[in-house]
């Protein structure tokens, strides 16, 4: 039987990817949608990884179970870093990823291609009920457009132009988004250490 993988999110669309980029590895992917009563997780680290082993943790020890916490977002050098750790909630509380989008297209208005460059960060952790046993990160370079483009993905991708080919992870999609997206360079990090943990917890 295969051995379950609890992620701690109910981001649908976030889980996908999770699921997508870690198919083949020989674990039933699960998310906290699955559990009734999970806790709900205040995200108020000062960082990414923070708040991913915040997830890993609360939720592994809810669950008595293996769990992956993911952290992520987009940070913008012409803001500082900003959405950064608040991207999902960028323009409020509740808001849609559409209103993210056009309060950061607001903000850099006017700025030259070069003046928009952006990464996205991901951070993940994992845990199981003896705590915290890993913590890595992936990241991913790009610019921000002019105007929302592609009908793939979620978050700031229809803005998140990749510089290679000149298009945004919107228009691209997830065959080339799993290739080289902060989630996917964080989670074959993530391979590495659930090999490792299953020959030391067989
Ligand atoms: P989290 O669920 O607290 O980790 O928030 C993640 C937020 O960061 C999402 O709601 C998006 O706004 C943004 N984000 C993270 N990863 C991606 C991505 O792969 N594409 C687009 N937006 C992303």
């Amino acid at each position: 039987m295969k051995r379950e993988l609890l992620v701690a999110t109910k981001n649908k669309k976030k889980l996908k990817e999770i699921k997508e980029i870690l198919r083949g590895l020989g674990f039933k992917v699960t998310s906290i949608a699955d559990y009734s009563g999970a806790p709900r997780i205040i995200e108020n680290g000062k960082s990414f990884r923070e708040n991913a082993i915040k997830k890993a943790v609360q939720i592994a020890r809810f669950a008595n179970k293996l769990t992956l916490g993911e952290d992520s977002g987009l940070c913008v050098d012409a803001l500082s870093g900003a959405p950064g750790i608040n991207s999902a909630r960028f323009s409020g509380k509740n808001k849609s990823d559409r209103q993210n989008n056009l309060k950061l297209l607001k903000m850099l208005e006017g700025l030259p291609l070069k003046k928009r460059k952006a990464h996205y960060i991901s951070a993940v952790a994992l845990a199981d009920k003896g705590g915290l046993f890993a913590v890595v990160e992936g990241s991913c370079s790009g610019f921000i457009g002019y105007d929302l483009k592609g009908g793939y993905g979620f978050g700031y991708d229809p803005l998140f132009i990749i510089p290679k080919y000149k298009k945004t992870f919107a228009e691209l999609g997830s065959r080339v988004k799993h290739r080289m997206s902060h989630r996917f360079r964080a989670l074959k990090k993530v391979k590495l250490r659930l090999a490792i943990y299953l020959k030391k917890n067989p």
